[in-house]
């Protein structure tokens, strides 16, 4: 039993509004409703974004030796997906795990995380994930705070991957229209 605890805050203050899918939105106005007389649920650090918070934190010691940002188990029982932490603590290969290798990368402290994730995973698949960056952060508020950090670092990334992005966004466009069509179809069968 816990007296306070603490859960990272998904975003920060100013985004707070009232959505009925993305818990990123509403998380700060329910977590009262979690707290009982024994325990206080807080949100914490609802002013730093995910990258100002491993920002915030990656110089630690402990963190360098115990950073658990994974969600592997939760999406294997979930999504059945198979992410596998067989290298190291950290899949690398779930959504969670590749937003903190990426921002981990851009700030150049990677390499004091060598024990907590695999490399060899995150070379593989490095260039697919700035160009799912670069293609996606007008819509997906994670990747428009990478996407902020990644000019901040180097504002010639996005010049690097242009003609990947519009191939990647061709594709996503072929694909819907793929998936119109058989809609489109099924619907003139019945
Ligand atoms: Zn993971």
């Amino acid at each position: 039993m816990y007296l306070d605890y603490f859960i990272s805050s998904t975003s920060t203050i100013e985004n707070i509004k009232l959505n009925k899918y993305d818990q990123y939105y509403y998380e700060q106005l329910i977590t009262s409703f979690l707290s009982n007389t024994n325990s206080n649920i807080y949100i914490a650090n609802g002013n730093l974004s995910r990258v100002e918070k491993i920002k915030y934190i990656a110089d630690n010691k402990l963190v360098k030796k115990q950073l658990y940002v994974c969600a592997a188990d939760i999406y294997n029982n979930a999504y059945e997906t198979n992410y596998k932490k067989d290298t190291t603590p950290n899949c690398s290969e779930c959504i969670k795990c590749k937003r903190t290798i990426i921002t981990l990368d851009l700030l150049g402290k990677l390499e004091q995380y060598s024990t907590l994730f695999d490399f060899n995973k995150y070379q593989k698949y490095k260039d697919s994930l700035y160009v799912e960056v670069l293609a996606n952060y007008e819509k997906n508020h994670f990747y428009k705070d990478i996407y902020e950090l990644m000019i901040e670092t180097n504002p010639k990334t996005p010049n690097k991957y242009r003609n990947k992005v519009v191939i990647y966004k061709i594709k996503i466009k072929l694909s819907q229209i793929k998936v119109l069509r058989k809609i489109y179809s099924l619907l003139k069968k019945k």
